[in-house]
């Protein structure tokens, strides 16, 4: 494709011809000396003033256009050129104007040979790539063979013809100084030449000056040693030689600078670059055998020319070898630092995978075993060796084998798919465990080339959730569904119900149980429990749902296409069912019930229908208790009790009638005070110590938590530190959030806040919250949650076991530390099925990397048997009971380790 050329490519192309052309011309008239002596002479004298300034004048542009150094090798160049112009004028002067014979030596002399210096400095401070220091040394034998050679051809040439010849001692110095500042002009050209980047902007206008010094250099020789046998005479063909040269100067200076270059690496020697000092030399050695041979002689100056070219030429193959052992060495050091950077990552992760509580294998597509961790000999007994080379569908047994052959199949359909399942695998002991699998295809990878399998013993964890769920759905004391089942069931009801039939419930609360259990304590109020249980399933209609909340509440689905009358005759039947005495021990205890119905017609969420309800059984119990009443949209008049409430709440927190007492956490190893939990408690006028249970709901729903929680979280710290000062003791700070503080506030920025107005160092600061935090609003509380952990704060579980336990949340949140609630802690000591139950949570805690502490020890007994299981940490009303802030810090101060050990 021809190349296409825009506007100034084509002045350029025009003026290249037009300058082609003038020297063309000139070659001609010098040639054919057209026109006589006389016509050539005045056509050489002007011609070579012409170009010479025209040459200056685009260099002076050039240097205008540069900056840095590259301005001042153009500046250089254009004093020169000038310079050589002004001796041209005077020569033409004379000879033209004043139509004599220019004498040798004379004024124009003093022009030309002050040219060379400039031209030659101009060409030294050319901008060299970076260079090492043996290439730069290297640079410098090769300039200095470059002299010695271009001396020893000149010697022999020119200097020594000269020298013998008489006359003055002037002119013989001038005649000797044209070969001499050849020479120069030469060697610095070709050093140029030879360090010259190809990338350099003005490597082209570079190269064109360099071809122009070195005619330049030559015709000057030539000049001098015409001139001292007086055989110069102007307007000859060696005139040409000069104007040639400028035309070149003037092209170069007009030549393009390419785009800066980028690299900045070491200079990448040009191959004709390599080459460049040899060839003068082979030309001098010529030289220099053709002189002996021709004349049979060898002067002094010549042999010791010869000797020192010799020498230089040894020194430098000297330092190319240095140079080429550095390189060597470098190249091995660096190849040497690499394999060994690898051969690291590559234990690295060797050790990874066999420390992984995965095992990881690499299968093919058939399922034979190509790699196998050896990890696997820790989670399932195999030795890794055993698997090798065998096919898993076998080992796995019939019925695992043939799930995972169906895996694998759908896995190696697409590229790096991947495919999770669970299938029970054998462990070497015989003992049957499930594992979860992970296969991933990675056949079209050519590092892997395979079936990457993760497998891990999900046994534990999985029996352990069965039984979380079964405990968050179920009543412990009873055996009945949880208010969590309840509430379940009830969503399920009113979606099936859907507008045509309809979902009643009832809310029951026995009345005065409370006494029962003070007098006769809490094993008589258990066994009343379950007897009213009892009585309660048996008197509901088959497919009802009766459920226990906890102490002495109960409820009940009423499902039917008269869900309302349904309700009321189940009522009425749950009160015939209580009015016969319960037995307990010895004793008769005559129960009676207050019942709250209500509707989910009435009602526009399963929230509000249980509010309903709850509203309702407050009116049966305010009216005397032993009685039922249905909710009606009136007593929400009930709600300004809570609007009261809530006034109250909002007062008390601007009276500061809030305060906060700590309950030290203990650390089962040692027995030392690690930290404490703040829990608020409310300092009420008339009505002395509120416990938070009974305010926080309500702070919750109106969105009162949110100052609160500020006031507790700004408290604890502050507290936190008065104890940290003067101590080197990192003492731990516990503060209970509640799901509504995320919801209705940025969290983690009032933390920010807190921990910078009070000085609290952030590692130091836990806060516990429920599952509930997890399961709402999931994603924009996981990111709440990541603002705090980028913050430093430690995030706790609390309560573990109570919520809905998904153990896969637990997974996916950065939670540090695992509280085990105190209902598994109650039931320690006695039946040891109970004790598995904590055993498991402990160690899922451990291998979730999470620290666990036990809420709620009693006796002496939990304790000890938390440390068997290595529990971390306890809390307690046996090791303390929340204290106010002094006595909390006595308690700091004195310890307690006599009750740990
Ligand atoms: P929690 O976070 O589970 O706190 C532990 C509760 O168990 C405390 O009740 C504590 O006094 C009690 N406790 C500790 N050891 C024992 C023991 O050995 N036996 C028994 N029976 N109980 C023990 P408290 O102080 O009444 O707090 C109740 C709940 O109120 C707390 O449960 C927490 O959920 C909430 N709460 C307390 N302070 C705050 C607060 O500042 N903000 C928020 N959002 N909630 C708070
Ligand atoms: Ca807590
Ligand atoms: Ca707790």
């Amino acid at each position: 494709m021809p190349e296409r050329l825009d506007g100034p490519a084509y002045g350029r192309r025009a003026f290249t011809v037009l300058v082609a052309a003038l020297v063309a011309g000139f070659v001609a008239c010098m040639l054919t000396g057209w026109g006589g002596a006389s016509v050539t002479r005045a056509v050489s004298g002007g011609g070579t003033v012409a170009i010479t300034v025209a040459a200056g004048i685009a260099c002076l542009a050039r240097a205008r256009a540069c900056r840095g150094r590259d301005r001042t090798v153009w500046a250089l160049f254009t004093a020169g050129a000038f310079v050589y112009a002004c001796g041209e004028a005077a020569w033409a002067g004379i000879e033209s104007i004043a139509g004599r014979e220019v004498p040798f030596p004379s004024l124009p002399d003093a022009g030309y040979l002050g040219m060379v210096p400039l031209a030659t400095l101009g060409l030294l401070l050319v901008p060299m790539p970076r260079r090492s220091a043996p290439q730069r040394l290297r640079a410098l034998a090769d300039a200095a063979m470059i002299a010695c050679s271009l001396l020893l051809i000149s010697w022999l040439l020119v200097l020594d013809p000269l020298l013998a010849e008489g006359g003055t001692v002037v002119s013989r110095a001038v005649a000797l100084g044209y070969p001499v500042s050849g020479v120069l002009l030469v060697t610095a050209v070709l050093h140029v030449l030879a360090v010259l980047r190809r990338d350099d902007p003005h490597a082209g206008a570079l190269t064109l000056v360099a071809v122009a010094m070195v005619v330049l250099g030559v015709s000057d020789s030539a000049y001098a040693f015409l001139s001292l046998h007086d055989s110069y005479s102007s307007g000859g063909l060696l005139d040409a030689g000069w104007f040639v040269a400028f035309a070149l100067v003037l092209l170069a200076a007009r030549y393009p600078a390419k785009q800066a270059a980028v690299a900045d690496g070491p200079a990448e020697p040009r191959t004709f670059a390599l080459l460049v000092p040899y060839a003068p030399i082979l030309l001098a050695v010529v030289c220099s055998v053709l002189f002996s041979a021709v004349t049979g002689r060898t002067d002094g100056f010549h042999a010791g020319c010869r000797a020192v070219l010799i020498l230089l030429i040894v020194a430098r193959q000297l330092l190319t070898l240095l140079e080429n052992r550095h390189l060597t060495r470098h190249l091995e050091d660096r190849v040497a630092a690499r394999t060994a950077e690898l051969q690291a990552s590559e234990l690295r992760f060797r050790a990874l995978v066999q420390q992984s509580s995965e095992s990881v294998a690499v299968i093919e597509a058939d399922s034979t075993v190509r790699y196998q961790s050896d990890s696997i000999e820790r989670i399932f007994g195999w030795p890794a060796g055993l698997l090798l080379g065998r096919r898993l569908v076998e080992i796995a047994g019939r019925r695992s084998g043939s799930r995972i052959a169906a895996a694998i199949e759908a896995v190696v359909a697409g590229p790096e798919t991947v495919t999770v399942l669970e299938v029970p695998m054998r462990h070497q002991d015989g003992r049957v465990r499930l594992a979860e699998m992970t296969i991933t295809n990675l056949l079209g990878v050519p590092a892997v080339g395979g079936l990457v399998l993760n497998t891990r013993d999900v046994h534990d964890a999985k029996e352990l959730q069965e039984r979380l769920v079964h405990e968050a759905y179920h009543d412990a004391l009873t055996g009945l569904p949880s208010r969590a089942l309840f509430r379940e069931r009830l969503v399920e009801a009113v979606a099936r119900a859907a507008g045509t039939d309809d979902v009643a419930i009832l809310f029951l609360d026995l009345d005065d149980f409370q006494e029962v259990n003070d007098s006769l304590g809490h094993a008589a109020g258990d066994l009343l429990l379950c007897q009213v249980a009892e009585r309660l399933s048996a008197a509901v209609r088959e497919g009802d749902t009766v459920a226990r909340f906890g102490g002495d509440e109960f409820g009940v689905i009423v499902e039917s296409v008269a869900a309302r009358a349904d309700a009321e005759s189940v009522a009425g039947r749950i009160a015939a069912a209580l009015e016969a005495p319960f037995l307990v021990g010895e004793r008769e205890l005559p129960v009676a019930a207050s019942i709250g119905l209500a509707c989910a017609a009435d009602a526009e969420d399963v929230e509000q229908l249980q509010r309903n309800a709850d509203l309702a059984m407050y009116r049966a119990k305010s009216g005397g208790g032993n009685g039922m009443a249905a909710y009606d949209p009136a007593m929400l008049s009930g709600l300004v009790q809570r609007l009261e409430l809530e006034a109250d709440l909002r007062a008390a927190l601007a009276r500061d009638e809030l305060v906060l007492h700590y309950q030290p956490t203990v650390d089962l190893r040692t027995g030392e005070i690690t930290g404490f939990e703040a829990l608020v408690r409310w300092h009420h006028p008339v009505r002395g110590m509120i416990p938070p249970l009974e305010f926080i709901g309500a702070a919750e729903a109106t969105g009162l938590i949110v100052p609160l929680g500020r006031w507790v979280l700004r408290e604890a710290c502050r507290q936190a530190v008065a104890w940290g000062a003067g101590t080197t003791r990192e003492l731990k700070m516990a503060v209970n959030v509640s799901v509504r503080q995320f919801e209705h506030g940025d969290l983690a920025a009032t933390v920010g806040e807190v921990v910078a107005e009070t000085g609290m160092p952030v590692g130091q600061l836990c806060l516990e919250m429920t599952e509930s935090v997890l399961l709402t609003d999931t994603d924009e509380n996981l990111a709440q949650l990541r603002r705090l952990k980028d913050l430093g704060v430690t995030l706790a579980m609390d309560d573990f076991g109570t919520g809905y336990s998904s153990l896969a949340y637990l997974r996916r949140f950065p939670m540090d530390t695992l509280k085990i609630d105190r209902s598994f802690v109650e039931r320690l000591g006695g039946d040891s099925e109970d004790e598995a139950l904590v055993r498991t949570i402990v160690r899922l805690g451990q291998s979730l990397g999470m620290t666990t502490v036990a809420e709620g020890i009693e006796d002496a007994a939990q304790l000890s048997i938390l440390q068997d299981l290595r529990c971390d940490y306890a809390q307690g009303f046996y090791l303390s009971r929340p204290l106010p802030a002094d006595e909390a810090g006595r308690v700091l101060l004195e310890g307690f380790s006599a009750k740990v050990n």
